[in-house]
This record gives structure tokens, sequence and C-alpha cells, in this order.
């Protein structure tokens, strides 16, 4: 819609707890612009899916950052959005059982661990220039030099809702306690853990998406970025 005013290299982070909307948002937003579309939660899932499948510590972050290493995790970029691939085999819906939700954060707190993402993330950004990129510490660690940071806020409880409807729509039927149990448990994990945690990167724009639909948040970024653009001159 809007890609023909976009610079040829334009990072927008979209950071912000469980539940904010971010997956969604950031994917639409992407397509309005005409960029692409990083999700970097479905790395640090396809990390504890390694940690599944090979029977390895999730605490054991050395082991576990040289098995990531080794075991290529992939973008196809031809699909949209783009699907993950451990060792070639198409993951994405896997990475979204409560399995793999409930050892994710261990994963996420192993500074090893981190470095190997975090490395593979500008990697992307390097190939893909145009990018927005969606998760806990883009615009605070990976990318603090982006255009536009934006930080997602949510009620706990509309999040936990959020989180229950979309596996149900996936034909999953968890209990919104489950969800509620898993989602502060993340929260915690996340927003204490040492290296990348989960904070509002400084300079980031704001939204409390609790009592705004999809479209209205969306149109709030594209809005932001559009005149971010304008002001720097890089359109
Ligand atoms: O976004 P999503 O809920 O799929 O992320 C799963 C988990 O991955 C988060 O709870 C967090 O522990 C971790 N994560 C992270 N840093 C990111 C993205 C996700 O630590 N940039």
């Amino acid at each position: 819609m809007h890609d023909d005013v976009m610079p040829s290299e334009l990072v927008i982070t979209i950071d912000g707890p469980a539940g904010t909307g971010k997956s969604t948002v950031a994917y639409r937003l992407a397509q309005c612009l005409g960029l692409e579309y990083l999700d970097t939660g479905s790395m640090y899932r396809a990390a504890a899916l390694i940690a599944i499948r090979h029977q390895l510590d999730p605490a054991d972050g050395g082991v576990l950052a040289t098995a990531v290493a080794k075991e290529a995790i992939r973008f196809d970029w031809s699909a949209s959005p783009p699907s993950i691939l451990l060792d070639g085999e198409n993951v994405s819906e896997r990475l979204r059982e409560m399995d793999v939700s409930a050892m994710v954060s261990e994963v996420a707190r192993q500074p090893a661990v981190r470095v190997v993402l975090v490395e593979q993330q500008r990697s992307i950004a390097a190939e893909h220039p145009r990018l927005v990129t969606e998760g806990r510490d883009q615009g605070s660690v990976v990318f603090p030099d982006a255009k536009v940071r934006f930080f997602l806020h949510a009620d706990p409880a509309v999040r936990a809702q959020r989180r229950v409807d979309q596996l149900a729509a996936k034909g999953s039927d968890v209990d919104l306690e489950v969800v509620i149990a898993d989602i502060e448990q993340r929260d915690h994990l996340d927003s204490t853990r040492s290296d990348g945690p989960l904070i509002r990167p400084q300079g980031a724009i704001d939204l409390d998406t609790s009592n705004m639909s999809i479209d209205e948040v969306v149109d709030a970024m594209v809005t932001r970025v559009t005149r971010a653009v304008a002001d720097s001159g890089d359109a």
C-alpha cells in the first residue's frame, strides 16, 4: 500500500510480552508497507524444539547453543508469512504447541543461545534490509538504531484470552487458567533474565493494545512509520 515511499533500507522493531498481538500486527504492518517480516520468537521456539528432540537440558546453554548453531534454523521467505524450517522440515505449526511454549523461556534465558540467535537475526536483516522484526529485545539490543521502534502493552487477562482464542482457532482446546499461568511465568522469566530482557527500548513508541482492534494498531503504526520516514527525508 505504502511501499512506493518506503526507503531501500528500513528496519522497524516491535517488542512486547506474549499476547499483545505483536505477531499479527507485525505481519500486517509489513504487508501494508511492502516490507519483509521476521518473527524472532519462532527462532527461540525452534531452539526449544531442538532441545526437546535431542533431549538436551534447556539450562545447559553451552551445549544447546552448539546444537542450535549446528542445526540450521532457516526461513522460507517465499511463504507469506515466512515459514520456519528446521533441517528443511517446516515446523511452523509444531512450534506453537504447549510443550515448546513451556520450555522456550528457559532456553531464551541462556546467554550462549542468545548470542547465536542475535547474530542470525542481524545476518537476516543484512540480507533482508526492509524488515519488520518482532520479539522481546529487537529495539533494545538487536537493532537499537532501527528507524522506528514500537513497544506493545496489554492487560494480562486480555492477553491470555487472545492466546486461548488463537489456539482454539487452530483446534487446540486449552484452559484459560493454564494459559494465564504460562503467560505469567514467561513474563517473569523474560523480564528478569540478565541478557536481552523484555524491557521498553528507550525512545520507543508505546501502544496499549488492550482495547484496540488489530486494524487500529496497524493504522496507528503505519501513520507513525510514514511520518518518521518523511521526517528523515529517506523516502
Ligand atoms: O513471541 P513468542 O511468544 O513466540 O516468543 C516465545 C519466547 O521466545 C518468549 O517468551 C521469549 O522467552 C523468547 N523470545 C526472546 N527474545 C525474542 C523473541 C522471543 O527471548 N526476541
